[in-house]
């Protein structure tokens, strides 16, 4: 036992998965919230959805999405809410970081909250200009990483290339050394 149940979960030889591979998981989450409440989440523990390398986020997305539809058609339903709850203040109930994949149904009386707010239009601005602010930062220091990274990668071919040559010389003059 760990104190994640989705951990728990994944690691019971009795606890049926609708798909694994090496990276992902989804099964049916035994405390649903509508009928076929499917739950796409890392075998790894990941607590929250900003620990997740680019790449792990990509296939989970995939595969949430392929589910959702595989879903759609075995239950025949009208939608799907895909969802990610990110943090306990937005309702994220286990400290494992997954997808919730919610199959609906025209009337199944399923609450969802999504009223909309009205926000005056200096507040709008505000809060626009705040997050664009933070994005370029974020950009412009992305941008600074992947060239330093090009940087390091070049000088480690350029030391690949003077190594071969360096071993091509001793080569050379080795089988030198060889003739009688
Ligand atoms: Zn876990």
């Amino acid at each position: 036992m760990t104190s994640c149940p989705y951990c728990d979960l994944i690691q019971n030889e009795q606890f049926p998965l609708l798909y694994e591979d090496e990276i992902a998981v989804a099964f049916l989450t035994p405390t649903p919230h509508v009928a076929g409440h499917t739950i796409v989440c890392t075998k790894k523990h990941i607590s929250i959805l900003e620990q997740l390398p680019d790449d792990i986020a990509g296939h989970l997305f995939d595969l949430a999405n392929r589910l959702s539809s595989i879903i759609h058609t075995a239950l025949n339903t009208d939608g799907t809410n895909i969802l990610v709850n990110n943090g306990p203040t937005a309702n994220q109930d286990v400290p494992h970081f997954s997808i919730n994949i919610l199959p609906r149904r025209k009337n199944d009386g399923y609450k969802f909250d999504w009223n909309k707010r009205e926000l005056n239009n200096e507040l709008m601005l505000e809060i626009h200009n705040r997050i664009k602010t933070q994005l370029d930062k974020n950009i412009k220091n992305r941008k600074e990483e992947k060239e330093e990274n090009i940087i390091i990668a070049n000088q480690n071919k350029d030391q690949d290339k003077k190594q071969n040559k360096d071993d091509e010389e001793n080569y050379l003059l080795k089988q030198l050394q060889r003739v009688p």
